[in-house]
Order: structure tokens, then C-alpha cells, then sequence
């Protein structure tokens, strides 16, 4: 399985300013150190090697899009953030080379980062893809039809050429869509929200859980999504805040930390954690301290087998 992350961001897309850029190549011109680089190739090739994440890159600034290529041939994405236009516009090259026109949509609630792309989601007007919408809300279709209502946006639902469906997800109930074995789980979120648990024909398992408040101190009413997430391959969680957010003045927002997403994946004996859905006001250095900090507390708390804990990007692909 491949897992691309196309949009990373929680609540709201954010871009780098001129001056954050400045700011980026000011600091890699020090670190060269008066370096002689032969071409742009050798030069990035520096960049990538020699300096840290986020003084030679950024994690991005669309909000929550991840797809899953299961391998079946039909698309699987997680929710439909502003990553999704670009996701969209990949699609389209992929299906001029021959790929399949179906696209499985799994939607973890309807809150506007989540749904914010799909007016830009260009394969929507392809009169040959099959949309399929699944999601544990009944008001899916509703939402997509309300944020394109003429008083939002100039192109209604109605002018979409594809063929739609909605389906809606029971918890406790599998289904099975993409070449995946999908189920699914009620989380603590205003309106409530929706993780997923995706496994493939070889047993591989992808837990998409975001938007999902958890409590550090109420570890013992998270038994439900330690089972959620056991022995999981991959989990990619709410880790919006750092724990001393959480449980201060951003208690009951919805979100969760890296600290407890940490625990989770331990008492689920998972093998990796993505940290998704960054908060908006960090900047690419306050999320690297938040990786390099959770990396630290897995490393303390580990039991008998490692976590590996890796960071979402926007463009991250990760082989399973
Ligand atoms: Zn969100
Ligand atoms: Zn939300």
C-alpha cells in the first residue's frame, strides 16, 4: 500500500510568507558556509542532506486530504480538505495513463477543512467517474450541496457530471471498497466525527483518526480505540496540539496531543504514528520541536516493541 499525503493542515489552509521564505534561504546560505555547488541538482541535494526539515522545506498548508493506493485500482481517499484540488488534478493525469474512474471517499465529519476542496475537486465534472461517498453522517450530501449553494459558491452541486454516491457508515458494520476491508468508530468531536480502519488482502492496516479528542487522564475510557488501532501498521492521528495546550486552555476543542497519541499507539502495540492535522498557527520550526518531542517521549515510554513516530507533510508518501 502506498499512503500520499496531500493536504496535512487542521482548520484552516495557511501559506509561507515572503518573509518566512527569506527567512528559509538566509539561514541555508549560512549553513553552506561559502559552499560551491556545481548545479541546482548538487545544490538540493545539500538541502536535503544536510539541512533540517524545516530549514530547507515546509509541512504544507492544505488541510486534511490522505489518499490510500490499496493497489485495486479504484482511487481511496480520507476527507476532502484543500489538498483534495491537487489530489484532483493528479487523478486526472492518472486516468489519462489508464487508471480507473472510481474514487472511494471515507469522510471522518463534515466540518469546512474537510470538505472545503471538494468544490475544486475537477474529476467531479467527468461524466465517466463514479463519486462514492461514505461517511457515518447522514448529512453528507447535504453538506457538499450546501457549501456550493449560490449565496457560497458559483458552481452548484447540480452542474456536476459524475456519477455520486452516498453511503453511510455503521460503526461495528465492515464493508469492503478499493481492494480494502473498511470499518469504522465513533470519536469524542463537536458533531461528532469518524475514524477508519482500512486493511488490505495481505492483512496490512491504515488507521485514519482525526478530529478526535482524547483525555490523558481518562486513558481507561480509550480502551474502545486501543482496540480501534491494535497491531495497526500505520496510524495517522488528531495530534493538532501539544499536550500542554490540551489540557489547558484548549481542553474540549476537539483535538488531541502527540503525547497521547503516543500512548495510544503503544497500548495498541501499532508500529507507526503519523502526527496530522497541524495546527494552523504553527510554524515548520513548532511542529519539528513537536515531532522531535514525541520522538523523545516514544523513546521513554516505549515498552517491548519500538513506534516508529513520523510527522505528516504535504506531498509524504509512505510504503507499507
Ligand atoms: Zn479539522
Ligand atoms: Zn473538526
Amino acid at each position: 500500500m502506498i499512503v500520499r499525503f496531500w493536504g496535512t493542515r487542521g482548520s484552516l489552509p495557511v501559506a509561507l510568507t515572503a518573509q518566512t521564505i527569506r527567512h528559509k534561504i538566509a539561514n541555508a546560505l549560512v549553513a553552506a558556509n561559502g559552499r560551491h555547488f556545481a548545479d541546482a541538482e548538487e545544490a538540493e541535494n545539500f538541502v536535503e542532506n544536510h539541512l533540517e526539515f524545516p530549514a530547507g522545506a515546509t509541512y504544507g498548508g492544505a488541510t486534511a486530504c490522505v489518499e490510500i493506493e490499496a493497489g485495486n485500482g479504484s482511487f481511496v481517499i480520507c476527507d476532502m480538505g484543500s489538498g483534495l484540488r491537487e489530489f484532483g488534478l493528479d487523478a486526472l493525469r492518472r486516468c489519462a495513463a489508464g487508471h480507473e474512474r472510481t474514487y472511494n471517499f471515507f469522510q471522518s465529519h463534515l466540518h469546512w477543512d474537510h470538505i472545503m476542496g471538494f468544490p475544486f475537486f475537477a474529476p467531479a465534472f467527468d461524466p465517466d467517474a463514479r463519486i462514492v461517498i461514505h461517511a457515518g453522517h447522514a448529512e453528507a450530501e447535504q453538506a457538499l450541496r450546501r457549501q456550493q449553494e449560490e449565496i457560497s459558491f458559483p458552481v452548484p452541486f447540480d452542474w456536476l457530471r459524475a456519477n455520486f454516491e452516498f453511503v453511510q457508515m455503521e460503526p461495528g458494520v465492515e464493508i469492503a471498497a478499493g481492494g480494502l476491508r473498511v470499518e469504522t468508530m465513533t470519536q469524542h468531536h463537536s458533531h461528532g466525527s469518524y475514524g477508519y480502519r482500512f486493511t488490505d488482502e495481505a492483512g496490512r492496516t491504515i488507521i485514519f483518526s482525526t478530529d478526535s479528542e482524547h483525555k490523558i487522564d481518562k486513558m481507561k475510557a480509550e480502551a474502545a480505540f486501543v482496540h480501534f488501532f491494535r497491531d495497526a501498521d500505520l496510524v495517522i492521528c488528531d495530534t493538532m496540539y501539544s499536550l500542554a495546550d490540551s489540557v489547558s486552555m484548549k481542553e474540549d476543542w476537539g483535538h488531541s496531543s502527540n503525547i497521547v497519541a503516543v500512548d495510544l499507539c503503544h497500548e495498541a502495540a501499532a508500529k507507526r504514528l503519523v502526527l496530522f492535522h497541524h495546527e494552523p498557527t504553527y510554524e515548520d520550526d513548532d511542529i519539528s520541536r513537536m515531532h522531535q518531542e514525541s520522538i523523545r517521549y516514544e523513546a521513554l515510554t516505549r515498552g517491548d516493541s519500538a513506534l516508529e513516530v513520523l510527522c505528516a507533510y504535504d506531498g509524504l508518501e509512505i510504503h507499507l
